[in-house]
C-alpha cells in the first residue's frame, strides 16, 4: 500500500435472511457490485425498465467474518504504520448495517471483535516482540484516544481516565505543520494489549452511559479511536537518535442516513442536520482532493474534516469500509454509501514516511548563525554543490537538535547548501516552540482580533493592552508598571505620517488581509492576549447572556430562604460565588468562547464589506476597460508582428489591477465561508456552556446548600457510609456475578484461545468498574429521596460525566 497512491474502498454487506437477490449482485472477482431497481410505479412515469448501477470496488466482504475483514481491510495498513505510515479506516453506512459492528465487534466475544481490537492487538504484539527480541531496539510507545464528535463537539471518550475524572480544558481541533491534534483530548500509553483495550471498553461504556444520560443518539456521532506509534530507533543514522511517529485513525462514521427518511423533528432534526453536514462536508473534501486543480480543501468546514486533516489524502493510508444492508427496503440507502464509496476511490493519497526528531529547547540562533559562517570559511576546500541527500538531512537535524541541547559545540558545515538545512531545521524548531507558547498562554487567557477594533477599545478602557497591543497586566490583574497609552492616537498619528508617500487602499487592504493566516483559534501575531480575569473584573456593561442567566436563576431563589440566618444563599448571590469558586473554569471557558465568537463575527462583518467593495472596484474596472477598447476601436488598433493588439500601458495597469482584485476576492471569499462554518459551530459552544454552567450551578448548589452534611462527607469518594444506609447485597451482587462469569468464561473459552485473555480481563474490570460506579450513583439517588430505592443503577447519570 505504501506506494500506491489512492483510496482502497470496500463494501461489506451485514447478514440477511431477506437478502435482495434479485436487486443486490455480486462480480465473480468480488470486487464488483451491481445494483438493480424495478422503477417505482408510484413515482410518476410506469415503466417496467430497470435501474441499474454498478460499482467496482477494491473488494466486497460477504459473509466475511470479523478475522477475514480484518486481514483484507486492517491488516496491512497498521504494519505500515508500525513502519511510520499514518493509516485511516473508516465505516460509513446507514444505521445498523454494521459499522460498529465492523470497527469495534461485539465486545462481549473475542471471535466477534472488531478491526480495534484486533489493530491494538497487532500493534502491541509486536511492539511487545520488536522489544524483546531486539535489545537494541526497545523504544517503542503506544498511546491512544478516543474521541467523539457529536453535533459538531468534541468529547473525550476516556476523560474518565484522567487523574481527575475529567478533561476540563476546552478542546479544540489545532492545525501544525507536523499533523492536527485535538488540544484537551487526553491520551493514554499503554504497554500491554489488556491497558489499550480497557481503555476501548471504558470508551465503549462512556458511550452508552451518555446515549443515556444526555438523551444522546450514538449513530448520530463520529468517533475516532486513534494508535499513536512511537519508534525510536537506536541505529545510529550519523550517530543520531532516530524516530518514527505515526498513527493510526480508527473512525465509526455516524449514521449516513438520509434527513427525509428519519423525519426528524427539534434535537434530532438538529442533529441530523449536523451529521449530514459533516458527511457532505467529509465528500466535499474527497471531491476537492481528487481535483489536482483545487488549492483551496476547505478543511476547517466541519470538526470531522478538520480533524481528519492530516487522514486524508495527503501522507496516509485510507481506507473506507462501506458498511450495507442487504435487505431491499434500504436499497436507496445502499445506493448512496456505494456511490459515497466510489467517489472516494478516486482521492489519491501519497503516504511518506513520518519521521522526526526529539524537540528540543532552542535559544541560541544568532549565536549559531556566526558559528555556521565560521565553519564554513574553515571548509571552503571541501565545497560541493549536490542536493543533499535524506541521509545527509537527517544527519543535520540531529546535529541541530544536539547543538541545542548542548551535547556538542559546533555543528560540521561543508556548503552552503548544509547551511540552509541548517536553517531551515531552526525554522522548524522555532515554529514549534512558537506553537507550544501560544498553546500555553491561550489555556490562560482569551485571545482577540487585533483587527477586531471594538473589541480591542473594550480591552483598552479596561486598561490591559498598550498601544501596540501587548498585554500590560500581570496575570494576576495588576498592572505590570507600563503605563497604557491611548492605542488610536499614536497609531493615527503614525498613520498621518506615512500618508502622504503610500495609497491609504493598499494600506487598509493589506492589513485587512493580514489576518487571513489566523489558523483556528490559535493565536498569531496580528492578535493581542488579554488575560479574561481582567475583562471580567472590568467588564463595563454585564453582557446579555449572563443577564439571562441571572434572570433564570433568580426565579427559584426561595424568598424564605434568605430569612433565615442557616439558609442556603439566594441563587444570584450563589451563583457569583459558583462562578468565582467550582464553576470558574465553565465560566472562563463561557466567556471566552462568547468573545471568540463575537471576534468571528466582527472579522466576518469586515471580511464581507471588503468583498463588497473589491466587487464595486472590479466593476469600475471593467467598465473603464470597456471604455478603453471602445477608444481603441475608434482610433484603430496597433497590431505587433504576431498579428497580437498591442495595449497601452494604462490599459495593461487596468488588467492587471482587475486581476489582483479577482485573486483578492477569491481569497476573501474562502475566508467568508470558512468564518461563517467558524461562527455556527462557536454558536453552538457558546450555548452548550451557557447550558453546562446552569446545570453545573444547580448540581452544585444542591449538593452545597440542600444535601445535609453528613450525607455529603458520606457520599464522598472514601467516605464512610454507615453499614445498614444500603443494601449492601447491591453493591456485591453485581461484581460477584461479572466475577463469575468471567471465571465460567475462562473454563469454556480459553484453554481454547489463549490469547483471548487479555480481551476478557479488560472487559471484566471496565463492566465491574462501571457496576461499581452505577451502585454508587443509585445510592446517591436513594439519599436524595429517602424511601425510593432504586434498581441497582441501570442507565443512571454519572456525576463525572461533562459535557465539554
Ligand atoms: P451501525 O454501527 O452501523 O449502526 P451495528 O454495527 O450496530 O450498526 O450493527 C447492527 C446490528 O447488526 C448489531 O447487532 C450487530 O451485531 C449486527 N451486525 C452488523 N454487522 C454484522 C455482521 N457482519 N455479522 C453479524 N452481525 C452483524
Ligand atoms: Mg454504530
Amino acid at each position: 500500500m505504501g506506494t500506491e497512491k489512492r483510496v482502497h474502498t470496500f463494501v461489506r454487506v451485514k447478514p440477511t435472511a431477506n437478502f435482495a437477490q434479485d436487486m443486490i449482485k455480486f462480480g465473480p472477482d468480488n470486487k464488483t457490485i451491481d445494483i438493480y431497481i424495478k422503477k417505482d410505479a408510484k413515482k410518476g412515469v410506469v415503466n417496467n425498465r430497470q435501474t441499474d448501477w454498478s460499482f467496482r470496488l477494491d473488494g466486497v466482504l460477504h459473509n466475511t467474518s470479523q478475522e477475514l475483514a480484518y486481514e483484507t481491510v486492517a491488516k496491512k495498513l497498521v504494519s505500515e504504520a508500525l513502519i511510520g505510515y499514518n493509516g485511516t479506516i473508516m465505516c460509513y453506512g446507514q444505521t445498523g448495517a454494521g459499522k460498529t459492528y465492523t470497527m469495534t465487534g461485539a465486545t462481549a466475544e473475542y471471535k466477534h471483535r472488531g478491526i480495534i481490537p484486533r489493530a491494538i492487538q497487532q500493534v502491541l504484539d509486536l511492539s511487545g516482540k520488536r522489544a524483546t527480541a531486539h535489545s537494541v531496539d526497545p523504544f517503542i510507545t503506544v498511546r491512544i484516544s478516543y474521541l467523539e464528535i457529536y453535533n459538531e463537539t468534541l468529547f473525550d471518550l476516556l476523560s474518565t481516565m484522567t487523574s481527575n475524572g475529567t478533561s476540563d480544558m476546552q478542546m479544540a481541533v489545532v492545525d501544525c505543520p507536523q499533523g492536527v491534534y485535538v488540544k484537551g483530548l487526553s491520551i493514554h500509553s499503554v504497554s500491554h494489549e489488556e491497558d489499550a483495550l480497557n481503555l476501548l471498553f471504558e470508551g465503549e461504556t462512556n458511550r452508552m452511559i451518555a446515549e443515556h444520560t444526555l438523551n444522546k443518539n450514538s449513530s448520530r456521532s463520529h468517533c475516532i479511536f486513534t494508535i499513536y506509534i512511537e519508534v525510536r530507533s537506536r541505529f545510529r543514522v550519523f550517530s543520531d537518535v532516530k524516530c518514527i511517529n505515526s498513527k493510526i485513525n480508527l473512525i465509526d462514521l455516524a449514521g449516513s442516513e438520509r434527513l427525509s427518511k428519519t423525519g426528524s423533528e427539534g434535537q434530532v432534526l438538529k442533529e441530523a442536520t449536523y451529521i449530514n453536514k459533516s458527511l457532505s462536508f467529509l465528500e466535499q473534501i474527497i471531491i476537492a482532493l481528487a481535483d489536482p486543480k483545487r488549492d483551496h480543501i476547505p478543511f476547517r468546514q466541519s470538526k470531522l474534516t478538520h480533524v481528519l486533516k492530516d487522514s486524508l489524502g495527503g501522507n496516509c493510508n485510507t481506507v473506507l469500509v462501506a458498511n450495507i444492508c442487504g435487505e431491499a427496503v434500504h436499497v436507496e440507502e445502499t445506493l448512496s454509501s456505494l456511490r459515497f464509496a466510489t467517489r472516494m476511490k478516486w482521492i489519491t493519497t501519497e503516504p511518506v514516511l513520518n519521521e522526526t526528531y526529539d524537540r528540543e529547547v532552542l535559544e541560541q540562533c544568532q549565536v549559531f548563525a556566526t558559528l555556521v559562517l565560521a565553519q564554513l570559511f574553515v571548509n571552503r576546500s571541501f565545497v560541493t554543490y549536490d542536493p543533499l541527500t535524506d541521509i545527509q538531512i537527517a544527519g543535520i537535524k540531529s546535529q541541530v537538535h544536539k547543538y541545542l541541547k548542548g551535547a556538542i559545540d559546533e555543528i560540521d558545515i561543508v556548503n552552503i547548501r548544509q547551511v540552509r538545512e541548517v536553517f531551515k531545521q531552526f525554522k522548524l524548531i522555532v515554529s514549534q516552540q512558537e506553537r507550544e507558547v501560544e498553546a500555553r498562554l491561550r489555556s490562560k487567557y482569551a485571545l482577540i482580533d487585533k483587527n477586531d477594533f471594538a473589541a480591542v477599545a473594550a480591552v483598552q478602557k479596561a486598561g490591559v493592552v498598550d498601544v501596540d497591543g501587548h498585554l500590560v497586566l500581570e496575570e494576576d490583574g495588576q498592572p505590570s508598571g507600563t503605563r497604557p497609552t491611548p492605542f488610536s492616537s499614536r497609531r493615527g498619528g503614525k498613520k498621518k505620517s506615512r500618508k502622504s508617500n503610500e495609497q491609504p487602499k493598499k494600506d487598509r487592504i493589506g492589513s485587512s488581509l493580514s489576518g487571513r493566516d489566523l489558523d483556528g483559534f490559535l493565536p498569531s501575531k496580528s492578535r493581542v492576549i488579554i488575560s479574561t480575569k481582567d475583562l471580567d473584573v472590568k467588564e463595563g456593561v454585564r453582557s446579555q447572556d449572563t443577564a439571562n442567566i441571572d434572570a433564570e436563576l433568580s426565579k427559584p431563589a426561595p424568598v424564605e430562604d434568605s430569612q433565615r440566618p442557616s439558609s442556603p444563599p439566594s441563587k444570584p448571590v450563589a451563583f457569583e460565588q459558583f462562578k468565582e469558586e467550582c464553576g470558574s473554569e465553565i465560566s472562563r471557558i463561557f466567556k471566552e468562547n462568547k468573545s471568540i465568537l463575537l471576534a468571528r463575527k466582527k472579522r466576518s462583518s469586515t471580511v464581507a464589506q471588503r468583498i463588497n467593495f473589491i466587487k464595486r472596484e472590479m466593476e469600475g474596472i471593467k467598465k473603464a476597460l470597456e471604455a478603453q477598447k471602445q477608444e481603441r476601436w475608434q482610433q484603430g488598433e496597433y497590431v505587433d508582428e504576431k498579428g497580437q493588439i498591442i495595449i497601452d500601458e494604462q490599459e495593461f495597469l487596468l488588467i492587471m489591477k482587475l486581476k489582483d482584485l479577482k485573486e483578492e476576492y477569491r481569497s476573501g471569499y474562502a475566508e467568508l465561508q470558512d468564518l461563517k462554518a467558524e461562527i455556527q459551530y462557536c454558536q453552538h459552544l457558546v450555548d452548550q456552556c451557557r447550558n453546562k454552567l446552569i446545570s453545573e450551578f444547580e448540581i452544585w448548589y444542591s449538593e452545597s446548600f440542600l444535601i445535609p452534611k453528613d450525607v455529603r462527607e458520606a457520599l464522598k469518594p472514601g467516605g464512610n457510609i454507615r453499614p445498614g444506609m444500603i443494601p449492601i447485597n447491591r453493591v456485591m451482587c453485581l461484581e460477584e456475578d461479572e466475577q463469575d462469569r468471567f471465571e465460567r468464561m475462562q473454563e469454556t473459552t480459553l484453554p481454547a484461545c489463549p490469547a483471548s485473555v487479555s480481551f476478557y480481563k479488560a472487559k471484566m474490570k471496565t463492566d465491574q468498574k462501571h457496576a461499581y460506579t452505577r451502585t454508587m450513583s443509585s445510592l446517591e439517588q436513594m439519599r436524595k429521596k429517602p424511601g425510593l430505592i432504586t434498581a441497582a443503577g441501570k442507565n443512571k447519570p454519572l456525576s463525572f460525566l461533562h459535557v465539554m
